[in-house]
C-alpha cells in the first residue's frame, strides 16, 4: 500500500469509507448491505461515512425531496448504530473539497475510462437529457475516497469498476505528479444477503424501487406486513431454498435469514405452507426494525440534532480534506 502523508511514521488504525445516496428512501437491503456492516466496522476501523448528497443530483432528482432524503437518511444511519463520537458522518455537499478535488482528479482521467463505465451505460440507456455529472460522478467517487486517505473501500460487485478507476487515477496522478494520495483497496464484506423486490424478485430491491415491492426502513408494521403478505412466490407449496427454480420464496427465507442471523437453507426445513413463511418474515423485519424506528422518532424530536452532527462531522475531516486538496493543487502546478 502506498501511504503519500508524510505524518505516518507510525501504523495508524485503517481507515474506511462509506456513502450512501440519498436518491430515496432507505431499504431493508441498505440496512443488511450496507448499514450493518459499517455499524459493526466502526469498532476495528477509522470510519467515515457520508450522505453522497452530490451523487444524488446525476439523475432527475426533486430538491424538496433530496432535502428530506439526506436528513432521513442521516438519521436512520445514526438510529441503526453509527455513533458520532467514533466515527465521522457529514454531507458530501457540507464539505465543498470533494467538488474542488474532482476537477483536479478529472484532469487526470481519460473521456474513455469515463465512458466504459458500465454503470453509466446502464443508466443512460434509453434516457432522455442524460446529465454530463451521470458520466463524471465516478471521479467525484475517486475524490471522495482520495480526499481522506482512504485505505479501505467496501464495495460490492456494482461499484468493484469505480473503484478500480480511482485506484488508476490516483496511481497516474502519484506517477505523473509525485506522490499525493493514498492509493485505496477494495475489500469485498463478506457476504450479505442480497435482498429482492418482494413484487419482482428478479430485480433487486432498491431506494427507487415501487411501494409494493420494497420494505423501507420506516415502514410501519401494517405496511410491513402487507407488503410481505402479497409478495411473489411460485405456483407450488412447499417452502424449500432454490434461488433458481424459486426467487421469490428464495428471497423471503434470505430476509428472514439476514433478521435471524440463520442460514436460509436450514430455516426452509421449519415451515409447511408459504403463509406460514410468511408470517414469520412480517415478525421478524418488524422486530428487527421496531428498535431503529423508536430511536430515529427519538431522533426527529429534535430537527436540528442530525443536522448539527452532519456540521460537526465536516469540520471534524475539514482540515485533512484541506490538506489533501493542497497537495493536489501544488503537485499539478497551480499557485
Ligand atoms: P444503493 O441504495 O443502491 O445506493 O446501495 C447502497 C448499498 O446498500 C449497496 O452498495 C449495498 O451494499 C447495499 N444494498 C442496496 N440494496 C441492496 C439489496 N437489495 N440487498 C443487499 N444490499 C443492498
Amino acid at each position: 500500500m502506498t501511504i503519500a502523508t508524510a505524518a505516518t511514521t507510525s501504523p495508524r488504525t485503517t481507515r474506511r469509507i462509506t456513502g450512501l445516496t440519498p436518491s430515496g428512501r432507505l431499504q431493508l437491503g441498505n440496512l443488511f448491505g450496507a448499514i450493518h456492516p459499517t455499524v459493526s466496522d466502526q469498532h476495528g476501523t477509522d470510519t467515515i461515512v457520508f450522505v453522497s448528497d452530490l451523487h444524488a443530483l446525476t439523475l432527475d432528482h426533486d430538491p424538496r425531496r433530496l432535502r428530506a432524503a439526506t436528513l432521513e437518511n442521516a438519521g436512520l444511519l445514526l438510529a441503526a448504530g453509527l455513533d458520532p463520537r467514533r466515527s465521522v458522518l457529514y454531507a458530501q455537499s457540507g464539505l465543498p473539497e470533494h467538488t474542488e478535488l474532482h476537477y483536479l482528479l478529472e484532469c487526470a482521467t481519460q473521456y474513455g475510462e469515463a465512458r466504459r463505465m458500465i454503470q453509466f451505460k446502464e443508466k443512460s440507456a434509453g434516457r432522455a437529457g442524460v446529465r454530463l455529472s451521470l458520466l463524471t460522478y465516478p471521479v467525484l467517487m475517486a475524490a471522495d475516497i482520495l480526499l481522506h486517505d482512504i485505505d479501505e473501500v467496501p464495495v460490492g460487485e456494482d461499484q468493484s469498476q469505480h473503484l478500480e478507476l480511482a485506484r488508476d487515477v490516483a496511481v497516474r496522478f502519484n506517477a505523473r505528479y509525485g506522490k499525493t494520495f493514498v492509493v485505496p483497496r477494495a475489500v469485498h464484506p463478506r457476504l450479505a444477503a442480497r435482498i429482492m423486490d418482494l413484487a419482482d424478485p428478479t430485480r433487486k430491491m432498491s431506494k427507487t424501487g415501487a411501494d409494493a415491492g420494497t420494505l423501507f426502513l420506516l415502514d410501519p408494521p401494517d405496511a410491513i406486513r402487507r407488503k410481505v403478505m402479497r409478495a411473489v412466490t411460485d405456483g407450488e407449496r412447499e417452502v424449500r431454498y432454490d434461488p433458481a427454480a424459486k426467487p421469490g420464496v428464495a428471497n423471503l427465507l434470505e430476509i428472514l435469514a439476514a433478521c435471524l442471523g440463520e442460514d436460509p437453507t436450514r430455516l426452509a426445513g421449519g415451515f409447511s405452507s408459504y403463509g406460514q413463511l410468511k408470517a414469520a418474515v412480517v415478525d421478524a423485519v418488524c422486530e428487527v426494525l421496531r428498535p431503529i424506528q423508536a430511536r430515529y422518532g427519538e431522533l426527529a424530536r429534535d430537527p436540528g440534532y442530525v443536522q448539527a452532527v452532519l456540521a460537526e462531522g465536516a469540520a471534524r475531516v475539514h482540515g485533512r480534506a484541506q490538506a489533501t486538496v493542497r497537495r493536489a493543487r501544488e503537485a499539478i502546478g497551480l499557485i
